[in-house]
Order: C-alpha cells, then sequence, then structure tokens
C-alpha cells in the first residue's frame, strides 16, 4: 500500500504508514487490531468520535433516499441545520454551506468585498501566525509569508496586523473587515485577550468595518460553546466554521448578520449543503447541543483540563505552559525538537497528538471522549516521556 501511495498520490503530506481500519469513539484500530487512543479527532474533525452509530445511521438511510439534487431545488435537511445553528448560536443570522473551512472563508472575503464595494473598501485585516485555507485567496489571508513562496500573484487586499494592539495601526480608509481567529489553531493554540477582542469589536462597529471570525477549528462546542464568540461575549457579523460540523463529512458554514448580501449568482456551489452532509451535520449537532445540555460536555472538559494540566505540572521542565480553552488544548515545550520526539514515541505508545506552531503539543479529542480514554491516553503519553 505504502508504494502505491507513493507512486500515485501527489506528496503533500508528511504521512504516517499506520493502517487504521476502525474505530470507536476516541480508540482508532490499525489492521492487526493493535488500539490508538486519538487525541487529534481527523484534526478536530470527528466530533462525535468515530463508528457513531447514530451518525452512521443518519448516513445510511440519507445515502439510500438521496446524496444530491444540486441547489437548484429545496433542500430540507440544509434549511433544518441553518435554523438549527442559527437557534444554538443565539445570532440573527444566515447561512451559506460550502464544503471546506477555506470555501467558508472564502464566502466571508466575498460578503466583506461586496459589503465595501459601494465605499471601495476592501482591504481585510488579518493576525500574524493565523490560519485560513490553503485556496489561493485564504493562503493570501493567513499572515504567514513562508507559506507564500511559490505562488505569486496573490489577489490584493490582505493586510497583516501583529497583534490586536496593531489593528488600529492597519485601518484605512480601504479597510472593509479584519478576521481573527479567536483561538488560534495552526499558531500555537492561543486564545486572544478577552477583554482586547471586545474593544477591538466594539471600535470596528463604529467604524462600520465587519468583524469576521475564523471559526473553522474553534466552532461546533471546540470551546465548550457552540461559538468561542460566545465566551467572548461578542456579535461578529460574520462567523466561518466547519471541522467538526459533519463529524467527518465534509461541509463548511457561513454565517452572517448580513443576511441579504447576496442576490442570486453571487455566490454559489455544487457540492454545497446537499442532502449528505448536511443531513450527517444535523445529527452531529443533535448529538453535541444534548452532550452541551446534559453538562457531559462540561465534565469532559473539566476532566481533560484537570488532567493535562497534572501532567504539564509534572513534567515542568518539558512543559512550559499549558495552553487552549475547552478541547482545544495545547502544551508548549521547551523547542521544536523535544516536540517532534513527543509525538514520534507517542505513536510508538499508541496515542496520538498533534503539533501546533512551532512548539505547541495540541490536543483536539473528540467531544464524546471517555473518562476511560482519557485515563488511558495519559497513561500512554506519560510512557512516551522517558
Ligand atoms: C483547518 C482550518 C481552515 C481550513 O479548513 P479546510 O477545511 O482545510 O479548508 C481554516 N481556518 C482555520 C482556523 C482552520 O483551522
Amino acid at each position: 500500500m505504502e508504494n502505491m501511495d507513493l507512486k500515485y498520490v501527489m506528496h503533500t503530506y508528511a504521512r504516517n504508514y499506520t493502517y487504521f481500519v476502525r474505530g470507536k469513539n476516541a480508540t482508532l484500530f490499525d489492521k492487526s487490531g493493535l488500539d490508538y487512543i486519538d487525541f487529534t479527532s481527523g484534526i478536530g474533525v470527528c466530533s462525535v468520535g468515530h463508528g457513531n452509530k447514530k451518525l452512521s445511521k443518519t448516513i445510511e438511510i440519507q445515502s439510500k433516499n438521496l446524496i444530491h439534487t444540486s441547489n437548484l431545488y429545496a433542500i430540507e435537511p440544509q434549511a433544518k441545520l441553518a435554523k438549527k445553528l442559527v437557534k444554538l448560536s443565539g445570532y440573527d443570522m444566515r447561512v451559506f454551506f460550502s464544503n471546506s473551512g477555506a470555501e467558508a472563508n472564502e464566502c466571508a472575503i466575498k460578503i466583506a468585498r461586496k459589503f465595501g464595494n459601494s465605499s471601495n473598501r476592501y482591504e481585510i485585516i488579518t493576525l500574524d501566525s493565523s490560519f485560513h485555507g490553503r485556496t489561493i485567496t485564504t493562503l493570501k489571508a493567513t499572515a504567514q509569508e513562508k507559506m507564500h513562496k511559490f505562488f505569486n500573484p496573490f489577489p490584493d487586499g490582505f493586510v497583516y496586523a501583529k497583534d490586536l494592539d496593531d489593528i488600529r495601526n492597519k485601518i484605512t480608509d480601504k479597510t472593509c473587515a479584519v478576521m481573527l481567529e479567536l483561538i488560534q489553531g495552526e499558531g500555537g493554540i492561543s486564545p486572544l485577550d478577552k477583554h482586547k477582542v471586545q474593544s477591538i469589536a466594539k471600535y470596528l462597529k463604529k467604524k462600520n468595518i465587519l468583524l469576521i471570525l475564523d471559526e473553522v477549528q474553534s466552532g461546533i462546542y471546540r470551546s465548550g460553546e457552540l461559538f468561542a464568540s460566545t465566551l467572548y461575549d461578542i456579535t461578529p457579523d460574520i462567523i466561518t466554521t466547519a471541522k467538526g460540523l459533519g463529524g467527518g463529512v465534509p461541509i463548511g458554514a457561513t454565517l452572517s448578520t448580513l443576511k441579504d448580501i447576496f442576490s442570486f449568482g453571487d455566490h454559489g456551489s455544487t457540492f454545497g449543503g446537499n442532502f449528505l452532509s448536511t443531513s450527517a451535520a444535523l445529527t452531529t449537532l443533535d448529538i453535541l447541543s444534548n452532550l452541551k445540555e446534559n453538562h457531559k460536555l462540561d465534565k469532559t472538559i473539566k476532566y481533560f483540563n484537570k488532567k493535562l494540566e497534572k501532567f504539564q505540572k509534572e513534567y515542568c521542565d518539558i512543559f512550559t505552559q499549558k495552553v487552549g480553552i475547552g478541547l482545544m488544548l495545547g502544551l508548549r515545550m521547551k523547542d521544536e525538537n523535544t516536540l517532534k520526539t513527543l509525538i514520534h514515541k507517542a505513536h510508538k505508545n499508541r496515542v496520538l497528538i498533534l503539533k501546533s506552531g512551532k512548539n505547541t503539543a495540541r490536543f483536539l479529542p473528540p467531544l464524546t471522549i471517555s473518562k476511560d480514554e482519557i485515563n488511558e491516553g495519559f497513561k500512554r503519553l506519560k510512557k512516551s516521556i522517558i
């Protein structure tokens, strides 16, 4: 299989040739039957765990009835999902569905550009170390110059701010929006300061500049709330989300208070919001909102955080700091090499973790992870230290 993969698939990923064949909640099994504790949930995607029976039942039934008809005809689960997202968010918004995080952000950028069009404003300010996607436009929105090498020319109109304080310096009479991750996912799991975010949100409102929150990673209860914006107590103009929304089925969503910004033909997607992805997302949201309502999610968050904190303190010579919110967590390490070794050893001991930024070990477990899986995962992590 490895040879076939290497021969026919483009080499864009530094793949690990472990052959996973099935999963149960936060546990993956390889083809020889060995179990792995999954603290990654496929990079924040498998929010309801692997092999979720409710989700697989929905996908089974929906795929037998209809997978896709195009957006030229009514799609009931799409309307239901939009209603559920809006109701659960508490915001007065409408939704556009796409297939990925980058596409959700593309839609947000188009909304911002159309909003600024009549006043000739088109600049969007993003933050240093941000990550907004891999398409040419969202890559340019990603304020990491090292990722831009080779791909010039890019669309104009993206301006980078060093930090929240620097945003005010970067605003011009061309600025139409500011796009932020409240918790930078790829940039080191760094939650932004709440008071600074509130202050900049207020300032932008006064200046008639849109606030876009990229919640592709932090959204869908990853922070403990449907959107991290609730924790920050702000009302953005646009929220984008994707990763955890479909429980593994590709889907992206852009929510906006500018409910009538687009006219027919301004935007669209062939696959976006089809029967399969929206019915899967509807079931995923059902499972997760129940988990939130019956306080199970809060308990899991508390337990995981306690274990992680204890682990950090026990090995404070290796882990300098615990960072993150909810189940979007990280441990800062001394340097890149120690992190690389840890991820490698952890994999050998059959617990999966991720990297974020240069030197942060990242934890994005399924939101349904059990106490036993958490305990087992940390036991294996400890073994990976010595
Ligand atoms: C993953 C991610 C994206 C890109 O999502 P894709 O589905 O890979 O296009 C964008 N923004 C943030 C914050 C992300 O974490």
